[in-house]
């Protein structure tokens, strides 16, 4: 897949995953703010329908008052002015049934009469009686209208009572979650609230104005607040959450594919860089002996035996550099065998660093360098595989003279010291051109290759220093490098003593 391809992928899927996102957030503040609207229009009409029973309520007392006083009453004038019993109303009731107009004979008339006349003060007492009890109501409602505020607010509206109003209209309503209250008097403050009335904010309060009859400066409010209201809001919501949590984890796979995509490119990217820079590796070797071949053909060559010693070093020489090249990419399979076949072997690393050194020295000497050894360290014995051993210290001094600087002559150090009685350190110093801190981190990658190093002429794999590292862990050491630009660098291996 081209790089351009990943981009635009990427693109339009953080477009379409940010817009699915939006869009899930944008429906989920939308619920919110319904069921917050639901909310406050179902408080709204549990506290309405309170207010009217708390109403009915001082209704009720007033009429129970005012009839207890003129139960008393009646049943004194009804006893005194009008001299009806119990006993007369049932006599006319069973006279005006048995009433035949048959009966009606003169002989009949005055009973009929004194009939008549008690029937009508039988009305004259209904009506009176109509008057009365409408009087009476006329009374309560005054009563109502000028007495009501005067009675203390606890007495009209007790807490218990207002408080199991509350509850019962509010599970009429659906809505049956704790709630706190309290009754504010519009001059006095607070008249009394229950333990848990604590609103952080005016919005959490909702309130519903109590007895609207009462003079303006007597009225009482009753604010109720909800604790759980936000628990609440939520538990209605929160079937969208597992739907975000989806999304977010869609987002999570997403982002890794695509780190992995860019990352498989660049890996491929590198494969082709080092393809490249083999077949150059390999090129350059095998055509020197090509042409020395070519020249073993040539007579005149063959005949001077100086000719044929340079020709047969230049074949030497190149093959050698061949292997070489050969064995770093056999180093390579090394790192996709999970068990590298590893002879371990107790070796005298001083000694052992010794040999490389000097194998290397005409090498540093030809640039006009020198290579230093300070190998202090006490009963360097240490178990590793020789051979990967040798490789490792190769490996560092090769790069040291590799990345060294054009107008400076190398100078290189191999130190070796005890840190502790248990470890031996040590140290490839140069003064080469040195690395910024972020290629630093990258160097023991494989493949990693400095890419701005002005030295890149210098052909790699970028394989020396993952196989270094891969070695130096096997070994059960540690590695690390430090470096300053056009300054030098600074390779510091720490591996166990064999005890
Ligand atoms: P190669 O030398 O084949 O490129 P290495 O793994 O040996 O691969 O090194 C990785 C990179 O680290 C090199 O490309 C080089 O830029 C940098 N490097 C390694 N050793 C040194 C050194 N002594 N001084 C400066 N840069 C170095």
């Amino acid at each position: 897949m081209k790089r351009s391809t990943i981009w635009i992928l990427t693109v339009v899927m953080a477009i379409a995953l940010l817009g699915l996102l939006a869009m899930q957030i944008v429906y989920l503040e939308k619920m919110v703010a319904m069921r917050n609207n639901q909310f406050y229009e179902n408080v709204k009409r549990s506290l309405n329908s309170v207010s009217t029973l708390l109403e009915q309520n001082e209704t009720k007392y007033f009429l129970d008052q005012d009839l207890t006083e003129a139960e008393q009453m009646y049943s004194g004038i009804r006893k005194n002015s009008f001299g009806f019993g119990e006993g007369n109303d049932s006599n006319i009731d069973t006279t005006l049934k048995t009433l035949n107009p048959a009966d009606l004979r003169p002989a009949n008339r005055n009973k009929l009469k004194a009939l008549n006349d008690s029937y009508q003060d039988k009305q004259e007492i209904l009506r009176g009686q109509f008057l009365y009890q409408k009087s009476m109501l006329y009374e309560v409602i005054l009563n109502i209208l000028n007495h009501s505020s005067d009675r203390p607010i606890q007495e009209r509206a007790d807490s218990t009572t207002v408080s199991s109003y509350l509850r019962s209209e509010l599970d009429f309503n659906g809505l049956s979650l704790p709630f706190e209250f309290a009754i504010v008097n519009k001059t006095s403050g607070v008249v009394y609230k229950t333990s848990g009335y604590s609103p952080m904010s005016q919005q959490d309060v909702y309130t519903q104005l109590l007895f609207p009859n009462d003079p303006k400066s007597k009225q009482n409010t009753l604010c109720v607040t909800f604790p759980t209201k936000s628990d609440y809001i939520f538990s209605s919501v929160k079937f969208l959450v597992p739907s975000l949590a989806f999304t977010f984890l869609l987002l999570g796979v997403f982002l890794y594919t695509i780190s992995v995509a860019f990352k498989q490119k660049k890996l491929s990217e590198i494969k082709n860089d080092f393809i490249n820079n083999m077949t150059h590796e390999f090129k350059t070797p095998i055509s020197s002996i090509s042409i020395a071949a070519q020249m073993l053909n040539d007579d005149s060559v063959r005949k001077s035996p100086e000719m044929l010693k340079h020709v047969s070093g230049v074949i030497n020489d190149e093959t050698k550099r061949l292997r070489f090249q050969v064995e770093k990419v056999l180093q390579l399979s090394l790192f996709d065998r999970k068990n590298a076949t590893m002879r371990l072997e107790e070796e005298d690393a001083n000694a052992s660093i010794y040999n490389v050194i000097n194998t290397f020295k005409l090498k540093v000497e030809k640039y006009g360098g020198h290579i230093n050894a300070n190998l202090d360290a006490e009963d360097p014995i240490i178990n590793v595989d020789r051979m990967h051993f040798t490789n490792v210290i190769f490996n560092l001094l090769d790069n040291a003279v590799k990345y060294r600087r054009e107008d400076v002559a190398p100078e290189l150090t191999v130190t070796t010291v005890n840190p502790d009685e248990d470890h031996i350190q040590i140290t490839v110093e140069d003064n080469g051109i040195g690395m910024k801190r972020e290629d630093l981190r990258k160097i023991f990658e494989k493949f990693y290759r400095v890419s701005t190093g002005n030295r890149h002429d210098v052909k790699g794999f970028g394989l020396g220093l993952a196989y270094v590292h891969k070695m130096i862990d096997l070994f059960g050491g540690t590695i690390r490098a430090e470096s300053e630009v056009n300054r030098g660098s600074k390779f510091i291996i720490t591996l166990p003593l064999y005890k």
